[in-house]
C-alpha cells in the first residue's frame, strides 16, 4: 500500500471548521459558529451563503448530489439524493443548492417507522439540517445530517432527541456550576467516545448461510472443535487479510474526519474492534452510524462481510459497544474529573453524586435503551455485563464516599472529618487500574463507561437517556442548593443523603456471578428487565415519561410511538427469524438428512448381502438416533409453524411482544437443540451449510 499523508486526509470530504474558516466570509463563519456552540438560530441569508459554499466545496471535490441524511427509527441512517442540476437556458445545466434546500428537506418519508405519530394526509415530514454536525461527502454525495421530524414538530428521528437531551444536561448543569462560582461557562456539552465491536467473515461462505443474510445471525450450528476457550486471539496477531481491511477503513473513516483511533482483536475467533477518539455526543453518533456503514462496504471491497449482529454466534462473544461519557465545559474542564482544589473536587463530587442517582433512579430506561432481540442475547449470558444495571466506582473512591456517608475521616493518618468544599479529598490517583469488565457501567477516572449496549444499537439512544436522567438529578440538586443559606453546609448534606439513599446501586463485585442477580434483585430491589418485552413497556411509566416530558427531551405521543416502534422492531426480527429457520429446516435440513439416512440405509443393507457377519453397528446406531432426531426436528419444526401463525392474533403490541418471548423463542430454541445434534452425527458432505468451524476461520 502506499503512503498516506494522515494529517492531509484527514477530513478531506468534509465540510469542517478549516474549511469554513478557509472559504465563509468571517461574519457568516462567526453566525454559524455562533450556531453550533451555542444553539442560536441561523439567518436565512447566513444560510445562503453557507449553501453556496458548501456547493462549491463539494463540486471541487467530486460531489454531483446532495442529501440529507438522517437517522429514522428503523435504526440505520436514511438518505435520498437529488443532484445539484439545474436547467440554463441556453439548453445545458447549472449546478445550484440555495439556503432553502440546506435547510429543509421533504423526503417521501412515509414508509419509515412512526408509531402512529403521522396521519397519511401529513405522511411526509421533513428534515431539518443540523449545523453542529459536519456536512461531508460519501460516494459523490453531499451528506448534510439532519434531524427527521413530522409537520406538527415531533421527532421521528434518534436525533432530535438527543440534541434535547443535551440542550438539558447543559441548562442543569451550567445552573449548577454557577453555584460554585464559574458564572461564565458558556456551555456544556456530554462527549462520548463508542467502542465498536464486530466479526469479519469470508463472503464466500456468508453467502451460503440464507440466516447470516437474512437475519445477521446464524440460527443453527454445532460448536465446532475449537472457540475462544485458548485465549489465543484476544489482541492476537492481526491477520495480514484483516489488517488490510483495517486499513482500508481506517483511510476512509480518517477521510471522513471519524478519528478512528484504536484497533484489536476481540475475544472470539474473527472477532475485532475499533475505538475512535472521543467526540460531543451527537457528533460522535453521527460518526458511529457512519463507521458501522463503512465497515461493512470495506469489508465487501475486501471479499468479506462485517456482521454487526450482536450475538452472530451462540457459544462465542458477541459483540457489544462500550459508550464512554463525559461532560465537559466550553474551556475544556472534564466535570468528571476529580479536581485539585477543594472546591473543584465538591463540584466533581456533586457531579458524581448526580449520575449515581440519575443510574439509580432510571435504571429501566438505561436498560431499555439498549434492549434489542439481537442485545437479548448477550445480556445476563455471562460474557456481557447483566440485564441488570449497577455502578463500579473503584476502591478509591468507594472509600472517599464512604467516609462522606459516615463523617469518618478519609484515611486513617487524619485526622480531621473531610468537610466538602474545605478538605481536598487526599491522594486520589485518576488512574483506576482496578478494571472491573463485568460491571455494566463503569467509572474509569475521568468518564463513566456504559457497556451494556450492543454492536448495532445506535448510541443515540443510551445517550438521550443518559444525559436527561442526569439532568434530572442535577435540576433537582439546583433547586435545592438555589435557596440554601449556607451553601457548603447544604451541599455536604445533599451528597451525603444521595449517596445514602443510593448505595444499593453500587457494585464492585463479579456481575457476571449468580449470586450476584440473587442479591441484586432480592436484597438490593435492583430491576432485572431480561428481555426488550420486559425492558420496553416501561418507557411509558409515569416516572420515566414525566422526567423527559419536563425536560422536554419527548413529548407523550413521541413517547407512545416509540415505545410501539420498538416492539413492533422486536417483534419483526424473531418472527423473520423464526420464519428463516422453518425454511432452512423443510428445504435443507431434513432433506439433507434424509439422504445421508439413505446412504446410510443402502450401504448396510448392500454389506448384509455380501456378508451375513457385518454387524454394521455405526451405520445402524447413527440411522437410528438420525431417524428419532428427524421425528423431533419434524415435531419442533411443526410447532415453530403453529406458533408463527398464531402470532397474527395478537391484539396488541404489548402482547405479541411477550408471546415472542414465552413462545416463539422457546420453540426456536427447542428446533435448534435437535438439528445442531443431527448435524455432529451427519456427514460434511451431506450437510447443506458450512460449519461453525468453517465460518468462523473462514479469514486467513
Ligand atoms: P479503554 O477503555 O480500553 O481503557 P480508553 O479509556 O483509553 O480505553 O478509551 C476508551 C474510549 O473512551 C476512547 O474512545 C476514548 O476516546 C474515550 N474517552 C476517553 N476520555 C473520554 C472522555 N473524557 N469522555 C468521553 N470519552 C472518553
Ligand atoms: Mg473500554
Amino acid at each position: 500500500m502506499e503512503k498516506q499523508n494522515v494529517p492531509e486526509m484527514f477530513g478531506a470530504l468534509v465540510f469542517d471548521e478549516k474549511v469554513m474558516r478557509a472559504r465563509l466570509s468571517s461574519k457568516v463563519y462567526a453566525s454559524l459558529k455562533k450556531t453550533i456552540d451555542e444553539n442560536v438560530r441561523l439567518d436565512d441569508d447566513v444560510a445562503e451563503s453557507v449553501a453556496e459554499e458548501m456547493k462549491n466545496w463539494a463540486i471541487e471535490n467530486g460531489a454531483t448530489h446532495f442529501t440529507h441524511w438522517f437517522q429514522p427509527l428503523t435504526g440505520v441512517t436514511a438518505e435520498k439524493h437529488d443532484s445539484f442540476i439545474t436547467p440554463s437556458p441556453d439548453g445545458g445545466v447549472l449546478m445550484e443548492f440555495s439556503g432553502k434546500e440546506l435547510i429543509k428537506g421533504e423526503p417521501d418519508a412515509s414508509s419509515f417507522p412512526s408509531g402512529g405519530l403521522r396521519a397519511t394526509f401529513e405522511a411526509r415530514g421533513y428534515t431539518a439540517w443540523d449545523p453542529t454536525s459536519f456536512a461531508f461527502i460519501k460516494d459523490h454525495t453531499l451528506c448534510i445530517p439532519t434531524a427527521f421530524c413530522s409537520y406538527s414538530g415531533e421527532a421521528l428521528d434518534k436525533k432530535t432527541p438527543l440534541l434535547r437531551s443535551m440542550q438539558a444536561i447543559d441548562r442543569q448543569s451550567k445552573r449548577i456550576l454557577k453555584l460554585f462560582g464559574n458564572d461564565n461557562v458558556k456551555y456544556v456539552k456530554t462527549s462520548v467516545g463508542p467502542e465498536q465491536e464486530y466479526f469479519l467473515v469470508d463472503k464466500e461462505v456468508y453467502n451460503k448461510r440464507p440466516d447470516l443474510k437474512y437475519t445477521g445471525r446464524t440460527l443453527f450450528g454445532a460448536m465446532p472443535p475449537k472457540g475462544q476457550e485458548m485465549d489465543d486471539h484476544y489482541f492476537g496477531v492481526i491477520k495480514p487479510r484483516v489488517n488490510e481491511f483495517m486499513e482500508d477503513l481506517n483511510n476512509e473513516l480518517w477521510k471522513l474526519g471519524i478519528l478512528a483511533k484504536t484497533e484489536h482483536n476481540e475475544v472470539a475467533p474473527a472477532q475485532h474492534e475499533l475505538a475512535p477518539i472521543y467526540s460531543t455526543t451527537n457528533i460522535a453518533t453521527d460518526s458511529n452510524q457512519l463507521t458501522m456503514e463503512i465497515m461493512k462496504k470495506v469489508a465487501n471491497r475486501h471479499n468479506m462481510v462485517c456482521l454487526l449482529h450482536e450475538k452472530p454466534f451462540a457459544g462465542v462473544n458477541g459483540s457489544g459497544k462500550h459508550n464512554n461519557w463525559s461532560l465537559t465545559t466550553d474551556s475544556g474542564v472534564n466535570l468528571l474529573s476529580p479536581g485539585k482544589t477543594p472546591y473543584e473536587n465538591a463540584q466533581f463530587l456533586l457531579f458524581l453524586s448526580a449520575v449515581i442517582q440519575a443510574v439509580d433512579d432510571y435504571q429501566d430506561l438505561l436498560r431499555l435503551s439498549v434492549a434489542t432481540a439481537g442485545n437479548d442475547h448477550r445480556l445476563g449470558a455471562n460474557e456481557a455485563p447483566p440485564a441488570i444495571i449497577s455502578i463500579f466506582l473503584g476502591e478509591e473512591l468507594t472509600k472517599i464516599l464512604d467516609a462522606i456517608k459516615n463523617d469518618t475521616p478519609y484515611e486513617e493518618t487524619e485526622k480531621v472529618i473531610m468537610k466538602l468544599g474545605v478538605h481536598s479529598i487526599p491522594g486520589f490517583s485518576r488512574d483506576t487500574t482496578d478494571r472491573n469488565r463485568t460491571s455494566p457501567f463503569a467509572f474509569t477516572g475521568n468518564k463513566f463507561e456504559f457497556r451494556s449496549l450492543g454492536s448495532s444499537n445506535s448510541i443515540a439512544c443510551c445517550n438521550i437517556m443518559l444525559n436527561a436522567a442526569v439532568a434530572e438529578s442535577l435540576r433537582q440538586y439546583a433547586d435545592e442548593l438555589e435557596k440554601a443559606d449556607d451553601f457548603e453546609k447544604s451541599l455536604h448534606e445533599l451528597i451525603k443523603s444521595v449517596i445514602t439513599k443510593h448505595e444499593r446501586i453500587l457494585f464492585d463485585g463479579n456481575g457476571y456471578g449468580d449470586e450476584w442477580i440473587e442479591e441484586a434483585t432480592k436484597v438490593r430491589g435492583l430491576l432485572n428487565l431480561k428481555t426488550t418485552a420486559d425492558a420496553m413497556p416501561h418507557l411509558l411509566d409515569k416516572k420515566n415519561m414525566d422526567m423527559l416530558m419536563s425536560h422536554k427531551v419527548f413529548n407523550e405521543s413521541e413517547l407512545k410511538s416509540r415505545c410501539e416502534i420498538m416492539l413492533e422492531n422486536y417483534v419483526k426480527t424473531v418472527n423473520i427469524e423464526g420464519l428463516t429457520m422453518v425454511d432452512m429446516v423443510r428445504k435443507n435440513y431434513l432433506p439433507a438428512i434424509e439422504r445421508y439416512l439413505f446412504r446410510l440405509a443402502q450401504t448396510t443393507k448392500l454389506m448384509r448381502e455380501v456378508s451375513s457377519n457385518v454387524k454394521c453397528n455405526y451405520e445402524v446406531s447413527t440411522m437410528e438416533r438420525l431417524s428419532e432426531l428427524t421425528d423431533d426436528i419434524l415435531t419442533s419444526v411443526v410447532k415453530l409453524e403453529e406458533t408463527l401463525g398464531m402470532l397474527k392474533q395478537s391484539s396488541d403490541i404489548f402482547t405479541s411482544s411477550e408471546y415472542v418471548r414465552d413462545e416463539i423463542l422457546p420453540a426456536m430454541d427447542n428446533l435448534r437443540k435437535y438439528v445442531d445434534e443431527a448435524e455432529m452425527l451427519t456427514s460434511q458432505r451431506d450437510w447443506p451449510f458450512p460449519s461453525y468451524g468453517q465460518i468462523l476461520f473462514s479469514v486467513n
